[in-house]
């Protein structure tokens, strides 16, 4: 199959021919993520997700002027000095909307978020007056006027901006756009994927595998660094390595809006992937980055698919969403940085490695002492995830550096819940 597209000799034959580097990588990819695309969400269905537009209050906060203590509300000219008795002239609920008035030497008895009575400019706190004796009260401290009371709109004008467009909607913000009763919310959409894993050798994790054979844990693993992003992700039933269930595979997974396959994609006899991607239309982008772990990957776009063939060792594949799968999600739902965040840590231990793609060793990562120290996760190589599971992020060595010398500052990327 003869691609037209030759843009900076970076394909032939439908697969790019030259290894990129990650910072290459990325640029060929990011500009390929659809744009994100604005949807009617239900109020809880929200959380976490960007919101598309900014958000407005519907009236004013507070909408009435409202006591924030529980006490009686007075009129401050009758309590410029203490003590002082006051009539009680009725008693005000929150939720109430019949007030009594108040006049001269009077007072009402009123609950923390009741309407303020109308004359009465003030309360004063129920622990500052003694017992009502019949239908009087004894203020034992004055009050100033305006005391303890929250006047209409203080927080929030009618038509003021409460929420921006663009932000990620946490717990306090469900609050807000319930206050101003926003049952359904305008936020940018989240890709849906499909997880294809692949191999001969694969067996369902409730299976029993016979000698050869092991079970498929990228499939949930994968799920799992899907839904940490907020994507909601389906597993396919794992394919063998035959073109035909994976031309089959991938025509179905096209459907979605993002696929992410694992294994097949290095060049071995049977793996079949990317070259079946290529003949099922899909325009591959690049199949091979000079990173480690997770030298091949093969990412390509169809249509507003975008499809991933990362490595099938459990721990390239988690590492390769990372780099790769991580920052184009987080741009396809409008999210500002899609890339771990990285920071500067002090290294516990020297580190080394053989040049020529960038490492993303595993590490700890650890606040200590007022900064961040790292320290190596050893693993017996990219197969070894239970090796792998005690890293919270990732050192990073560029591909030309051999050695980094314990003490020294690196850079290091967070993974998510890296504090845990
Ligand atoms: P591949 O990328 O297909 O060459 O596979 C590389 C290694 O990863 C092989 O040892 C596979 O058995 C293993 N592997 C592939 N897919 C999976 C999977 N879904 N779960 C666990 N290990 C896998
Ligand atoms: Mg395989």
């Amino acid at each position: 199959m003869k691609h037209t597209d030759d843009r900076d000799g970076l394909k032939e034959e439908g697969v790019p021919k030259r290894l990129l580097s990650y910072k290459e990588a990325l640029e060929a990819l990011l500009p390929q993520v659809p744009s994100p695309v604005s949807i009617q969400t239900p109020l809880l269905s929200s959380l976490g997700r960007i919101l598309a537009n900014s958000v407005s209050a519907d009236r004013d906060l507070p909408p009435f002027d409202k006591s924030f203590m529980d006490g009686f509300a007075v009129r401050s000219q009758d309590v410029v000095s203490a003590p002082v008795w006051l009539k009680v002239v009725g008693i005000v609920a929150a939720g109430t909307s019949s007030l009594p008035t108040i006049g001269a030497g009077e007072a009402a008895q009123i609950m923390t978020g009741a309407p303020m009575p109308p004359g009465a400019d003030a309360v004063q706190m129920l622990e500052k007056t003694r017992a009502v004796e019949g239908a009087f009260v004894e203020l034992t401290e004055s009050v100033r006027p305006g005391q303890n009371v929250s006047f209409r709109g203080t927080e929030v004008k009618c038509g003021d901006t409460v929420l921006p467009a663009g932000r990620s909607v946490n717990a306090a913000d469900i609050g807000v756009l319930a206050t101003f009763g926003k049952t359904e919310v305008d936020v940018l959409n989240t890709p849906k994927a499909v997880i294809v894993s692949t191999g001969d050798e694969l067996v369902a994790v409730d299976q029993r595998p016979s000698f050869g054979q092991i079970r498929n844990s990228n499939g949930p693993m994968l799920w799992a660094l899907c839904q940490e992003l907020g994507v909601e992700a389906e597993i396919f039933p794992s394919v063998r390595d035959n073109p035909e269930e994976i031309a089959a595979a991938i025509d179905k997974a096209l459907e979605s809006d993002l696929v992410l396959f694992s294994g097949g994609v290095s060049m071995g006899e049977y793996d079949y992937v990317y070259r079946v991607l290529v003949e099922r239309g899909v325009d591959l982008l690049f199949h091979k980055v000079a990173v480690k772990p997770g030298k091949p990957i093969c990412v390509g776009r169809k249509g507003a698919c975008m499809v991933f063939g990362l490595p099938g060792n459990p721990v390239s594949a988690f590492v390769t969403f990372q780099l790769f799968v991580r920052p184009s999600v987080r741009q396809w739902m409008g999210c500002g940085s899609g890339s771990l965040p990285q920071i500067e840590a002090t290294l516990l231990k020297n580190v080394k490695q053989k040049p020529g793609r960038t490492f993303f060793k595993p590490a700890r990562t650890l606040w200590r002492g007022g900064g961040f120290e790292v320290e190596p996760v050893e693993t017996k190589g990219s197969a070894d995830l239970a090796g792998f599971c005690n890293a919270n992020s990732f050192l990073i060595m560029d591909a030309d550096c051999t050695f980094l010398a314990q003490g020294s500052s690196v850079s290091v990327l967070l993974l998510d819940g890296w504090m845990g």
